[in-house]
Formats: C-alpha cells, structure tokens, sequence
C-alpha cells in the first residue's frame, strides 16, 4: 500500500507510458498557475493544440475566398462532413457509409427515431433504462407522444438491478423477453453516464432483434473511450457526441451512425437538401431522392466552424490508435481502483462495476456519509486543482482520460482524498 502511494511509483508508471507524450497535444486548464488534475472529459474533453489550426483556416478561407470557399482547395465546405468520415467509422467500428457527422445529440436521436420507431397499436413499445440521461428521456417520451401513444403504457424503463443502478444481462434480457411482443424499439446506452457501466452491444443488439424490435445506442459516454465495433454489433444505428472523450469542443457536431443494410431503406425520414443525393442535390428539384447511407439523414449544410475541432481530434485517434489508448484507460482507472481499494475505502464506494470489460475511462464514486460531507469533499478537491464532477446526491465522477491524464494526476487525487479525510 505505501508503494502505490509513492511519487515514485506513479512517475515510473507514467514514464513507461508510450502515449505519455499525447498530453502536450491538449491545452491544460489551469489553477494557481500550474495544470489541473482534470477527470472531466466525461463531460468537456480538452482542447486539441491542432483544434485552432482548423478553425483558423476556416476563417481564413471565409475571410478571403467567400462563398467560392465551398469548392476550392482539399478542405471545400461543400464536402467537408467528409473530411471526417474515414477518422469517425475507424473510431466507432463501423463502415464509411454507416456514419456522419451532423447536429447535435439529442437532435440526431430524434431524427433517427422518426425512422427507427414506427410504433403500431400491437407493437407500441419503446424500451429505455430508468435513470437515462435526461435528455434521452425528455427525447422518447415525446416520440412516444407524437405517435400517439401513451408514455404510461408504451414507454418502458427498465429498473436496474443492481443496488447502485448496474444492469446484469439477466435483468435486460427478461425486460426484452417480458415485452418482447409488443417491442417496437430499443434505445440503450453504450456507457451509463451516472454509473459508468459499459454494455455489450452486440449482446443486446442480438436479443432485440430476436424478439422483433429494432435497436439503437446512445454513445455520447462510449465513443472515443472504449472501443466499439458498431457494424458488427449489428445494431440498427447510434448516436453520440463529439465534446466528450472527443475533444471536439463545447456543442460540438454530433455524430450518427445507421447500419449498412438500411442504407437504401424506404423508411420515413426528415428529409433535407443536405440528405439529397449530390449528383442531383443542385438541380434544386422538387424530388427528394436521399443519398445512400448515414449522409441520407444530413438536413442543412453543417456548421463548419462546429466540425473543425473534430479533424484535430480525429487525427490524434489515428494517431495513437483506440486499443492503445483503451490499455492506458484500463492502467489509468484501475490505478485509481486500487488506491481506493488500498487506504480510502472507509471514505469512498466505487458504484461503476470492478470488471474492466464493464466499464470505460470514468469510476463514479459514492461518498460514504450523505451529500453534506460528499459535497464538502468535492468542493475541497476543487479548490486544490482536483476536478471531478458531482451528480446528486453523493456521486463523484472521476474519469481519467488516456490522452491527457497521467498516473501521476490518479495519485493527486487519492492523496487530496487522504489529505481531507485526516484534517477531520
Ligand atoms: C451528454 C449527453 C447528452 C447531451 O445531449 P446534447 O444534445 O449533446 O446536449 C444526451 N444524452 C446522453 C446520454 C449524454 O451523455
């Protein structure tokens, strides 16, 4: 136990870590002059250096080209969405086609709800995990509404089993078996934003399909933190955001991804010029005809200036590559897992499952004595350089991120634990 709370123990593990050097990619915020010990990228991921190279040329391209900027040069606006579509497949397993860079979050969740839930009075159901984010919520109960369903009856929120809120297969296998006559669609996350238990997409994708249901994931806590292999899931399609583990920036474009064998489906959808075929898009007809794949679901032409950020991230993604940076992740947190384990276990509860298959980057942290000592610690780490972030009423987010974190900022964290914890 001593060992692990030594200087010298967390500089060896960070001077044999290959992608140590990824770090001064990123700007580091800072406190009292000297860079944070940042667990938020959870949340906001940092700024790529590269990021404002990006968005300066966008302004500059603005600036002296106007609106001959959408066909000139290698980064033309009107084909920039593909600038990034070859980075975003590679990082979310899936086929170039299958994915795009569009909207926001919530909004992609919609827009691909009005294709992929087409509830009937024998198939009304919409499946969803109690404790959802908000957002997600707030989204499937008012499709469930606008289809004219009742949300008492057609919107189904699986009770976790778990005492903190985990999920066993079992316990999502019997929900899609109880209901799985009268399941239309499936939404689940990838990665549970309160727990920060990761799911086995493929695992659920398979036992929705074979009750009939179509299914989808919200990645906005998966992409760019665990590896996903979206095609060979085989779900229906996913959605997720770019400001989290993507560092892409604060309402950064979102991005979608739907499975190849819809990419000539003849569901109803949303439709807009940006989804037009481009071989005939400016022929300004009054026929929609969608481009084959994800592109067919673009609305509007994209906010430029949102999708710069995303080529610096992807570049780094390419660079050092996702496995790698998953084997830091799991060293990173469970680092962390392990000097919790070692000396402030009477102080913190570590409610995100032990097995690394089962969670990501982040550990949420119970506080043991209720939210007026939880908040008082949170509030202490803050006020040393020591940012997590905290969900009612006594959770903790800690998320070391393998671009940037070091073993170094975990050990920074624990002994702030045990600083507090012995001034009591
Ligand atoms: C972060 C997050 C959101 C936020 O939605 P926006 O549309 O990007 O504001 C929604 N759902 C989940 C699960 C998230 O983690």
């Amino acid at each position: 136990m001593t060992d692990l709370f030594t200087d010298a123990h967390a500089q060896a593990l960070d001077a044999a870590d290959p992608l140590r050097d990824y770090r001064n990619a990123f700007h580091l915020p800072l406190h009292d002059g000297a860079p944070m010990a940042y667990f938020v990228g959870n949340s906001l991921g940092l700024q790529p250096k590269g990021a404002r190279t990006h968005v300066e040329e966008v302004l500059d391209k603005w600036a002296t080209e106007a609106v001959e900027g959408h066909f000139t040069g290698n980064a033309q606006w009107m084909t920039y969405h593909e600038l990034v579509r070859d980075g975003l497949a590679r990082t979310v397993g899936a086929q170039p086609a299958e994915v795009v860079a569009m909207n926001t979050l919530s909004a992609n969740l919609h827009f691909l709800l009005v294709s992929f839930y087409r509830p009937t009075q024998e198939r009304p159901v919409l499946l969803m995990e109690a404790g959802a984010f908000p957002s997600d919520r707030y989204a499937l109960e008012s499709q469930v509404r606008f289809h004219g369903f009742d949300p008492a009856e057609a919107l189904v929120e699986v009770e976790p089993d778990g005492e903190d809120g985990t999920f066993s297969m079992a316990c999502i296998e019997r929900a899609i078996a109880e209901h799985g006559p009268r399941l239309a669609t499936i939404v689940w996350p990838g990665v549970q934003y309160r727990t920060g238990q990761a799911f086995d997409l493929q695992a659920i994708t398979r036992l929705g399909h074979a009750a009939g249901a179509v299914v989808g994931f919200d990645l906005a806590h998966a992409v760019g933190n665990l590896p996903v292999q979206l095609h060979d899931s085989g779900a229906d399609f996913a959605v997720w955001c770019h400001y989290k583990y993507m560092n892409s920036g604060p309402g950064a474009v979102a991005g979608a991804f739907v499975h190849a064998r819809h990419a000539h489906t003849d569901r109803p959808r949303f439709a807009g010029w940006w989804g037009n075929d481009p071989t005939v898009r400016f022929r300004m007809g009054p026929q929609f005809s969608p481009t084959p794949g994800a592109d067919g679901w673009q609305l509007s032409n994209p906010p430029i200036l949102g999708l710069a950020p995303l080529r610096a991230s992807l570049d780094l993604f390419d660079r050092a590559t996702l496995p790698a940076l998953r084997a830091k992740s799991e060293a990173l947190t469970g680092y962390l897992q392990q000097l919790i384990d070692a000396d402030l276990g009477e102080v913190l509860q570590v409610i995100t499952p032990r097995e690394p298959l089962q969670r990501g980057c982040q550990l949420s942290i119970r506080v043991i004595g209720g939210r007026e000592r939880g908040r008082a610690l949170f509030d202490y780490l803050a006020a040393r350089g020591v940012l997590g972030d905290w969900r009612e009423p006594d959770v903790i987010r800690i998320s070391p991120a393998p671009f940037y974190n070091t073993f170094v900022d975990v050990l920074r964290f624990a002994r702030t634990v045990q600083e507090w914890r012995n001034g009591r």
